[in-house]
């Protein structure tokens, strides 16, 4: 086997008869043994039931059904992990990563890289909101974080089997995934493309789910906010410092005028924000800890369709 495809599919049934066209009319000619294996991450809607029948007209599609929604990352660590092929390429169901870029993303591997990232040059069909998000989403992990996720490249890319194998060795339970990727290193290089808007369906990703993604990047990536609040009450605390010396100066010089209650105000609901803002940052990293402390497995799978090779798989 040369080349698993990784599919994390939510409600995508709209996508998949197009995607599976795509996929072939690029991998069949191209003389490579490929596989496809499509993760139904908790679908309410006929995904899981199209995957099935894709499945059985095609053995070369493998369908996971996760037992509910456990988010894309999960999804798409589970399709990493049944992976056969000696190079492995996740790819959204909603075909915004042109499958025709797969055959570039074989010769640079070829070359001898073990991660080809694909860049995005343009995000089409994306809000402007969305996009300068991103690009600040980017700019901060960076600036905040040891290892350099590359920005505007999303999970579409290649990595070859030893990069695999160590991904699997990661224990972490919250994977985010594009911090994982750099994380491990090996060499990489770069091809470009431009994203096309989504086939059909909507995005999943709200800014709440986005917002929270970020926070999952950071805090996964980077301790400097954990720092930060430190810092910050540091000098807060100095600046109240010199305050109270410059008021009991004042006091021993002027006397005491009753006039002190905004100043009292001011430096109350300051230090009370600044004292919650350092209790959230230590919040949501000791919300992690437990989240790992627990051990539980990133996802659980409800019934495998493949055929050959693992008794799990269900041939009827
Ligand atoms: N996806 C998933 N689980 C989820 C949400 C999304 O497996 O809970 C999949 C989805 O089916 C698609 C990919 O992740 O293949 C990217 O999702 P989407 O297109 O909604 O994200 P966007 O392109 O807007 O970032
Ligand atoms: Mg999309």
């Amino acid at each position: 086997m040369t080349v698993s495809i990784i599919i994390p599919c939510h409600n995508e049934a709209g996508n998949l008869a197009t995607l599976y066209a795509r996929v072939r009319a690029v991998m069949d000619p191209s003389g490579e043994p490929w596989e496809m294996i499509c993760v139904n991450d908790g679908s309410s809607d006929d995904t899981l039931l199209q995957l099935i029948a894709l499945h059985r007209q095609d053995p070369r599609i493998r369908v996971i059904d996760l037992s509910r929604n456990f988010g894309k990352e999960a999804a798409l660590t589970a399709g990493l992990d049944a992976a056969r092929g000696e190079a492995a390429i996740p790819l959204d169901a909603d075909l915004q990563d042109p499958p025709e870029l797969i055959p570039d993303l074989l010769a640079h591997w070829r070359e001898g890289f073990d991660v080809v990232n694909a860049v995005r040059l343009s995000r089409d069909g994306e809000s402007w909101i969305k996009r300068a998000s991103a690009h600040l989403f980017y700019r901060i992990i960076n600036r905040l974080s040891d290892v350099e996720i590359p920005p505007d490249t999303g999970d579409f890319r290649l990595l070859s089997r030893p990069v695999l194998d160590t991904l699997r060795t990661l224990p972490e339970r919250r994977r985010f995934m594009k911090g994982l990727f750099a994380w491990v290193g090996f060499r990489s290089t770069n091809i470009y493309y431009h994203r096309a808007p989504r086939h059909t369906g909507k995005t999943t990703w709200n800014y709440w789910r986005l917002w929270n993604f970020a926070v999952e990047g950071i805090t996964s990536f980077s301790q400097v906010p954990l720092q930060l609040a430190a810092y910050l009450g540091v000098l807060v605390s100095l600046l109240a410092f010199l305050y109270a010396i410059w008021l009991v100066a004042r006091t021993l010089v002027y006397g005491n005028p009753v006039k002190g209650y905004p100043s009292i105000m001011v430096t109350l609901l300051f230090l009370g924000g600044v004292q919650l803002m350092a209790l959230g940052v230590i919040g949501e990293y000791l919300g992690r800890i437990y989240e790992e402390s627990k051990q539980r497995p990133v996802y659980l799978i409800r019934q495998v369709w493949e055929s050959g090779q693992t008794p799990e798989g269900d041939d009827s």
